[in-house]
């Protein structure tokens, strides 16, 4: 999955109702300095955590030094992201010697993945909750504020009472039209660069009528679009029905999720190579509200790296997929993920990752440079033999030729009209706003705060490798609901 924005702001909806697990709202007054780091299932964890903290009567705060508690949801994905977390800590041990009663929590995969050296290196952490024990964090921060002591639940199985996806607070999002739902969790693959099977178990899905369950209170809450979320979507059910010789459940979610009313775009995260038929990209391409956007991480363009990672697939066979995809989903655009520098990567090895980049026409690449990670098949097996000065040099040509080929792929849209569902102004120019087409690309054009929420028409004018520029044609009337066409 791409990396998200590390730190997450809240959609501060106020909600006063009972807590998720009938406990008292033992938090009053109480006020947390939350961060997260990693990718969108980190930031739906912490959305769920925020929520049950939310309706418990906890506050937030946004400096360190006034809060009561301090919790980091931390991602394992590479070493920096960890190192960050360190450092974090660091912070949190001085703040807690001016504040002794503050409690500091540690969650996610980097909890679950260390959570012996957090225990002995940071005596100071009250709290440790692994990947599948988060949701328990209300319960577990009350009581030690009433008994003191330390807590920490790293178990793959879960209490059954706080199961990680109960009883979403749909009402506390970062976005108020946009929201993510987890579909299932962990993954039954082996990709030897890679710490998620460690820290996140093997695949759960959740069952589909508690999934639609959640979508339509979304949409009853304001969201318009929905982004299913699982680390390998193509096998989503297959644990639910074991007997059942093929899947297609994915296709079989899309098409109950586009019948919720209210619901304008369904879009869904990781589509990898493997596990993927023409029969599923058929379906996908045949429900309208399922955006034509495939998020396809190649990792490489040599069929010896491929091997080495333990990806299960050739180039030949990323392509075959692409075309599937390129036939049943009219006008589809891909993103990809490439890792850079892994083991025993020569030039040669790197030149058909260039080439592949060359040949796909993606509408966006995210370029790792590998970082081993302790655990990993990679880490036991592989040596990291590629020089740090190589790694970078590939890093900084890869992205020079995606955003060199994307630049004039994007040109090629100047002058067409897109539909946006119009997120809110623009970060970097308050008099625009900003939105995504159904393919995923990010178009500003002028507008206010008051179009936020509504879908509006723009017509392109200018473009670059990642973003457009467009002149408003029209915007979404109140009252108004124009089909996402
Ligand atoms: S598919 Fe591979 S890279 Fe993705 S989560 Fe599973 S093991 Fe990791």
């Amino acid at each position: 999955m791409p990396a998200a924005d590390p730190t997450h702001t809240v959609h501060p909806t106020p909600v006063t109702h009972t807590g998720a697990h009938g406990s008292l709202p033992g938090g009053e007054g109480r006020k947390v300095f939350f961060v997260s780091f990693g990718c969108q299932m980190n930031v739906l964890d912490a959305e769920l955590v925020l929520g049950d903290l939310d309706r418990n009567g906890y506050g937030r705060t946004d400096k360190m030094k006034d809060a009561d508690v301090v919790l980091i949801n931390t991602c394992s994905i590479r070493e920096h992201a960890e190192d960050k977390v360190w450092s974090l800590l660091g912070r949190a041990r001085q703040v807690k010697e001016t504040r002794p009663k503050m409690k500091i929590g540690v969650m996610g995969c980097m909890a679950q993945r260390v959570k012996d050296e957090i225990v002995h290196r940071a005596p100071h952490v009250d709290l440790v909750l692994g990947t599948s024990s988060f949701r328990s964090a209300v319960q577990d921060l009350d009581d030690l504020f009433d008994g003191g002591g330390r807590i920490v639940r790293t178990s793959n199985r879960p209490d059954p009472v706080f199961l990680p996806d109960a009883d979403r607070n749909v009402t506390v999002r970062p976005d108020a039209y946009r929201a993510f739902v987890t579909i299932m969790r962990g993954c039954n693959h082996s990709c030897t660069y890679c710490i998620v099977p460690h820290t996140r178990g093997k695949e759960v899905s959740r069952p589909l009528p508690e999934i639609l369950d959640e979508v339509k209170r979304l949409v009853d809450d304001g969201a318009r679009e929905v982004t299913f979320l699982g680390q390998n979507i193509n096998t989503y059910g297959q644990d639910l029905h074991p007997k059942r010789k093929h899947t297609g459940e994915i296709c079989t979610l899309l098409e109950h999720a586009a019948e919720v009313e209210g619901l304008d775009r369904i879009r869904f995260l990781t589509s990898n190579p493997f596990d993927m038929t023409e029969d599923m990209m058929r379906r996908f391409g045949a429900v309208e509200k399922v955006m034509p956007w495939l998020h396809i991480p190649a990792q490489s363009g040599s069929d010896e790296v491929l091997r080495r990672m333990q990806r299960t697939y050739t180039v030949a066979q990323y392509h075959e997929v692409v075309g599937w995809a390129r036939t049943h989903i009219p006008g589809v655009e891909i993103t990809s993920d490439f890792i850079v520098g892994f083991s025993g990567e020569t030039d040669e090895d790197f030149e058909g990752t260039k080439r592949l980049v060359e040949d796909i026409g993606f509408l966006q690449t995210y370029v790792f440079k590998y970082s081993v990670r302790p655990k990993t098949l990679s880490a036991r097996r592989l040596p990291d033999d590629v020089p740090e000065d190589v790694k970078k040099r590939r890093n900084v040509e890869l992205l020079g030729v995606q955003d060199a080929l994307a630049t004039k792929r994007n040109q090629g849209l100047i002058g067409e009209t897109v539909r946006i569902l119009v997120e809110g102004i623009s970060k970097s120019d308050d008099t625009r706003i900003s939105g995504r087409d159904r393919c995923n690309r990010i178009v500003h054009a002028p507008g206010d705060a008051s179009m936020s929420g509504r879908m509006a028409d723009v017509q392109i004018a200018e473009a670059g490798a990642h973003s457009f520029i467009g002149d408003l044609v029209r915007v979404e009337g109140d009252g108004e609901r124009w089909p996402d066409a």
